[in-house]
Order: structure tokens, then C-alpha cells, then sequence
């Protein structure tokens, strides 16, 4: 595996040419609490997949990962605004240049507004070309008799329920890779015309892909898979070998914060990921719920200011707000999604935060896997063009309005 023979350095600050960090390895997170992975049931094809990938082409660089850091370090005072948004789950099926070019455009007309409304650039980051793995609540699935593996991505298995679709493949790494490459060349024609970068991110959940995806150049190892990688809420517990991954990682880490997470547990893992305290390093995706984050906020913010630690605050509206229709769809409410996010604002406002990005599961498809909207989609449509393969998405009606709704928060 790449890396695993270098001479281990203490961490130097960045402007000095980062060094690798103590102790730490691409594979060091093996020997930590290893949760959310599938149950391969043949390692040795599992390990020659890792092994093809790990000598593959990197997708992005260094010097683009930098930027990106860069930029987050503006956010988090409040000279630039971070929007992070897409799929929750790629999938292999719904992978053409429409689907891509409809969310770049959305994309691009949310920064635009936001850009308008904030008078500070702002950072596109797609949740996208890599965003293909899920951590899972219940694994196995039951289903009357039946007792399958849970689907864990199209980048791990298939989503119909059967054994053969089911059972864990390495095999379906290649084409996962081979989809986020298409996928940000894609994305880059379509960001030179219209003469912004953008990023690309994903949760780094899938720990031997991630892993096979780690270069190192100039002493410094980074993540070659996307410019900006983010520990799950499920994922982010402490003795984690998500957090430990992340930890030797140069790039900019997002980490999801819901509601358990105390501000001790918060504060072991910023000392972890970022003891030399580098502006844009660390972005916190708060994603408590409206009904809890007047409880769950404060005490996070309290904690991180007492430190003096930079990091960017950033809401993420949708995973709290999930609930299940009538009819059996798991679905958001606009209304309760604009609520958190008007919570949030006010929250970081009111403890002295900056309030400096959203995190958005959105597409720029007409589907109708959230409810509400100026044009409202009500529950009895949810069936109706209700694509997702794992949570639900705004539309682009909705991402606008939402849009609309952060541009005159921000601008305050
Ligand atoms: C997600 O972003 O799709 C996700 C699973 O979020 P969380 O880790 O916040 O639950
Ligand atoms: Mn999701």
C-alpha cells in the first residue's frame, strides 16, 4: 500500500510542507474500532482489488486540495460562504451527463444568489464523484422470512433485495472509480465554461477504497479521491478508525455533529484532527434537527470558542428533519429543513460563531422525495418521480428557495 514504508514525522504546519503524522499510516485505522464496513466474503479479493487501486491515477491534487483549504480558512471569517450539496448516494444507474450537468447547474445558480446576497465568493463543493457508500442503521435487512445484508452503496453491493445482489463485491470498487472519474472530468468542462472551480467531497466511509486512494507527495499524504472528505455521524465516536483515517489525511475534513455528540467527545476529536490548528482544516456539519438543535448547538459552540479552535460552522438541514410519510416513504418537509437552517443562523449569531456554509442533499432532477415548496410537493406525490437510492433530495425548486432563505440569513 502506498505510504506504508515512509519515515513517520511529527506534523508540521502547513505553510513549513506538511510531514505525515505520528504514528499514523494509511492502514493505522485497522488497529482502532472499525465499524460500518461490509462483510467481504472472500478478503483475498478484496486485497487484490485494493492492491490494482492503490497503483490507479489519482483523481484530484494537491494544489487543487489547497485551494480548497484555503478558501474554507476565508469562510470561517466570514469572507467567502461554503455550499456543499448533491446526492445523498451515487448510483451506478443513475449516472449520465444530464444528471451531472442538472446539478452543476443548480449548483451554479445557488452560488450565484448566494454570491449576490452575501457579497463574498462562494466555494462549490459537489457531494459528488465519490459519494458512493452508506453507513446503515440496521444491517441485515429483514424482510418477512428473508435475511440479506443491508445495501451499503453501489459502491459495495446492489440495492435489490437478493443474495446475489447483496453480497458485498470489491469488484464494484473499479466501477465506482471509474464513475467519479467520468464524473469530475464532467464536472471540470462544465466549471471552465462557466469560470468557477469546483470541489469535490464525500464521507470517507469505505475504509479499504479510501485507503487504496491515499498518495503521498512532498512527504505530505493526502486523499487523491476527492479534495474534501467528511467522518459520518455514525462514523465519528471516540477510538474511531474513521477519525483515525482522517487524522493523517493534508486534506480539508468535514465532521458530522448530531445530536449525541458531547462537546468533550467534540473537542478529543479536533485535537486529533487538527493539533496544529489550521484555519479551513476542520468544517463542522451540524446536523441536529429543528426539534433539538436549540439544545444540542450551544453547548458545541460554547466549548470550541473557549478554545480558541478555527473551525468553519456549517448547517446541515437534512439529516435530522428524516421522517417516514404515511404511505411508507422516507421523506423531509421543506418547512422543517428552512426552520434548522434559520435555527442555525440565529444560533451562531446569538454565541459569537460564524454561521459559514450548508450541506445539502439535493439534485437538480424534478423529483419528489421531499415534501413542501412554493410549487409543493405534497405526500401523496412522493411516488411519483421519487428516485433516490438512499435518502431524500431536494429538487432544484426547492434548493433555490432554501437558497433564497440562506442568502438573506447570511447576508445579516
Ligand atoms: C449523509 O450525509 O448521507 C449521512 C449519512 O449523514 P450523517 O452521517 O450525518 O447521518
Ligand atoms: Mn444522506
Amino acid at each position: 500500500m502506498a505510504g506504508t514504508s515512509l519515515t513517520l514525522a511529527r506534523r508540521s504546519p502547513i505553510r513549513d510542507g506538511r510531514r505525515v503524522a505520528h504514528g499514523w499510516t494509511p492502514l493505522s485505522w485497522r488497529d482502532r474500532d472499525v465499524r460500518q464496513q461490509p462483510a467481504y466474503p472472500d478478503p483475498d479479493a478484496l486485497a487484490a482489488a485494493t492492491r490494482e487501486l492503490a497503483a490507479y491515477p489519482g483523481l484530484v491534487s494537491l494544489s487543487e486540495m489547497d485551494a480548497l483549504h484555503q478558501a474554507l480558512g476565508e469562510a470561517q471569517m466570514r469572507r467567502a460562504f461554503l455550499l456543499q450539496g448533491g446526492d445523498c448516494a451515487e448510483s451506478f444507474a443513475e449516472f449520465s451527463p444530464e444528471t451531472i450537468r442538472a446539478g452543476h447547474t443548480l449548483m451554479d445558480a445557488m452560488a450565484s444568489l448566494l454570491a449576490r446576497a452575501t457579497g463574498v465568493p462562494v466555494i462549490r463543493l459537489a457531494r459528488l464523484a465519490g459519494q458512493f457508500a452508506k453507513p446503515r442503521s440496521t444491517d441485515p435487512e429483514v424482510r418477512g422470512d428473508a435475511r440479506l445484508p443491508a445495501y451499503r452503496g453501489d459502491i459495495v453491493n446492489g440495492i435489490a433485495f437478493d443474495r446475489a445482489a447483496r453480497t458485498p463485491d470489491p469488484e464494484r470498487m473499479f466501477r465506482a472509480y471509474g464513475q467519479a472519474t467520468a464524473t469530475l472530468s464532467h464536472l471540470r468542462s462544465l466549471s471552465r465554461a462557466s469560470g468557477k472551480p469546483i470541489y469535490t467531497s464525500h464521507e470517507a466511509l469505505l475504509l479499504d477504497y479510501e485507503a487504496a486512494l491515499v498518495r503521498i507527495e512532498n512527504g505530505r499524504a493526502f486523499s487523491s479521491a476527492a479534495h474534501f472528505l467528511w467522518i459520518g455521524d455514525r462514523t465519528r465516536f471516540p477510538g474511531s478508525a474513521h477519525v483515525e483515517f482522517a487524522r493523517g489525511l493534508a486534506n480539508p475534513v468535514g465532521i458530522k455533529c448530531g445530536p449525541s455528540l458531547e462537546p468533550e467527545a467534540l473537542i478529543a476529536m479536533l485535537e486529533a484532527l487538527d493539533p496544529e490548528r489550521e484555519p479551513g482544516r476542520v468544517t463542522l456539519i451540524i446536523r441536529m434537527g429543528a426539534d433539538l438543535i436549540d439544545h444540542r448547538l450551544p453547548p458545541l459552540i460554547r466549548a470550541v470558542r473557549a478554545l480558541g479552535r478555527p473551525v468553519l460552522w456549517s448547517c446541515d438541514p437534512m439529516h435530522g428533519n428524516t421522517i417516514k410519510s404515511a404511505s411508507g416513504y422516507k421523506t423531509r418537509a421543506l418547512e422543517r429543513i428552512m426552520a434548522e437552517t434559520r435555527r442555525f443562523f440565529e444560533i451562531c449569531t446569538a454565541e459569537g460563531a460564524i454561521p459559514g456554509g450548508m450541506h445539502l442533499e439535493m439534485t437538480g432532477q424534478d423529483v419528489t422525495e421531499c415534501t413542501g415548496g412554493l410549487v409543493p410537493v405534497m405526500e401523496e406525490n412522493l411516488g411519483d418521480r421519487y428516485h433516490t437510492h438512499c435518502d431524500p433530495r431536494l429538487n432544484a425548486g426547492q434548493a433555490l428557495e432554501l437558497a433564497a432563505l440562506v442568502g438573506g440569513l447570511a447576508r445579516q
